[in-house]
């Protein structure tokens, strides 16, 4: 565990949450990316079938023009009003339209004819029967049907561009008499995909240039927390000092769910005197891990004095604490502390307070611990005592 506040690690997860959420919802944006790449597409079609409605206004309007009683045999035989209307749609030719052309259904064999085309280099068509195939489906709704049709191709090899097929019905007084075609491609490729690219791209940057930045604020969130959680712990014997406790109090009530234990190594001075004060450091850390291999993690150790430490113990029951506090007596009174030169046995006294008055002050709480603890000394040491609850210890 990186951080040893769990308080600091939930502050730490919840900026890691915000991080990823960030960054997901990033890719998610990406992702919409081909909804809006296959919308923009379906605009660019529209466009397009706007001015090509206009366009089939027109050749309406021209072949309207030459129609007259005689119906659809007198334009099919004179060569000079289908020219006519050829070479007028020819001006409306670009480069965007591959063939513009116009079918009508010859009443000989049902099938449909070109009864001109104005694409260029494919007036030899005049005439001719028109390709059926799986077309001839939509070709046949057309005529049913009141506006115009489109048939979409795609490229096999890249499915963003289409090749389109525009039918419009040319009607007189509601019946079928032609069919206006004309082909198109749409390169969406072009258009779209560069579009679309450009977003990706700025958004692919964006990603990067964010989780740098997130990435700098999490190295610096982490320091942040470690160098607080450094604040908060003793040098020597890596324990929660003081200062902590002092944080701990303002955030939470701690005599809610904390039962209290004071220890203290007993003749600590004697050891200082035998054998040195760098010795005695080193019993000190001793005695430490000897107490810390007893507890659980969600209890807390505190340097509270010189060799004096709290323990929190996030349990109120007498029985639990009674067992705990045996632990330590008995852990610490068996554990010798070897250095180069001597075997150093220690043994350390307890207070012990487990009074559940609701709300109670911590601080209270220690005071009680503390006359537990005098008392403790007073008997022999060695020991624990339990403040009395409702007594004062005897
Ligand atoms: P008692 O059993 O009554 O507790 O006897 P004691 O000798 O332990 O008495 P007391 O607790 O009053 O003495 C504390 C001693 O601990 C005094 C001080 O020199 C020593 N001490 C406090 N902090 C440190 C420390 O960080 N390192 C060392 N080596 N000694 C310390
Ligand atoms: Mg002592
Ligand atoms: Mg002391």
């Amino acid at each position: 565990m990186i951080f040893k506040n769990s308080r600091n690690r939930i502050r730490a997860e919840k900026f890691l949450g915000l991080f990823a959420l960030v960054i997901v919802s990033l890719l998610f944006v990406y992702w919409q990316l081909n909804t809006i790449r296959d919308k923009l597409r379906d605009s660019i079609l529209n466009i397009q079938v706007i001015a090509i409605n206009d366009f089939a206004k027109n050749a309406e309007n021209l072949f309207m023009q030459n129609f007259d009683d005689e119906g659809m045999e007198q334009i099919l035989q004179s060569k000079e009003i289908l020219d006519d209307i050829e070479n007028s749609l020819e001006i409306l030719n670009s480069k965007s339209y591959k063939f513009i052309y116009i079918l009508y259904k010859s009443e000989k064999d049902n099938r449909y004819r070109f009864l001109l085309d104005s694409s260029l280099h494919q007036k030899e068509r005049r005439n001719s029967t028109f390709p059926v195939g799986d077309d001839l489906d939509i070709y046949d709704d057309t005529i049913d049907g009141e506006n115009h049709k489109l048939i979409f191709q795609t490229d096999s090899k890249n499915s963003f561009n289409l090749y389109v097929t525009y039918v419009k019905p040319i009607k007189i007084s509601s019946s079928e008499i032609a069919l206006f075609s004309l082909d198109f491609s749409v390169d969406l490729e072009k258009v779209v995909k560069h579009i679309v690219g450009n977003i990706k791209n700025s958004i692919v940057f964006l990603i990067f240039l964010l989780s740098l930045v997130l990435l700098g604020l999490l190295i610096l969130v982490i320091k942040a927390i470690l160098d607080q959680d450094k604040a908060f712990l003793d040098d020597l014997t890596n324990t929660y000092n003081r200062k902590y406790l002092t944080y701990l109090t303002k955030k939470e009530n701690l005599g809610e769910k904390y039962s209290v234990m004071l220890l203290d190594i007993d003749y600590f001075k004697k050891v200082n005197d035998t054998y040195g004060h760098q010795v005695g450091d080193y019993v000190l850390i001793d005695v430490v891990s000897s107490v810390k291999s007893c507890v659980n993690a969600d209890d807390i150790l505190v340097r509270y004095g010189g060799e004096e430490f709290l323990l929190l113990v996030k349990n109120r029951d007498k029985d639990i604490c009674d067992s705990i506090s045996q632990r330590i007596l008995s852990r610490v009174e068996n554990h010798i502390t070897k250095t180069s030169k001597y075997e150093i046995k220690t043994t350390i006294s307890i207070g012990v307070n487990v009074c559940n008055q609701d709300r109670e002050d911590i601080f209270v709480m220690i005071k009680n611990a503390d006359e537990a603890l005098y008392v403790s000394k007073r008997n022999g040491r060695n020991q624990a005592i339990f403040y009395d609850c409702k007594d004062k210890p005897k």
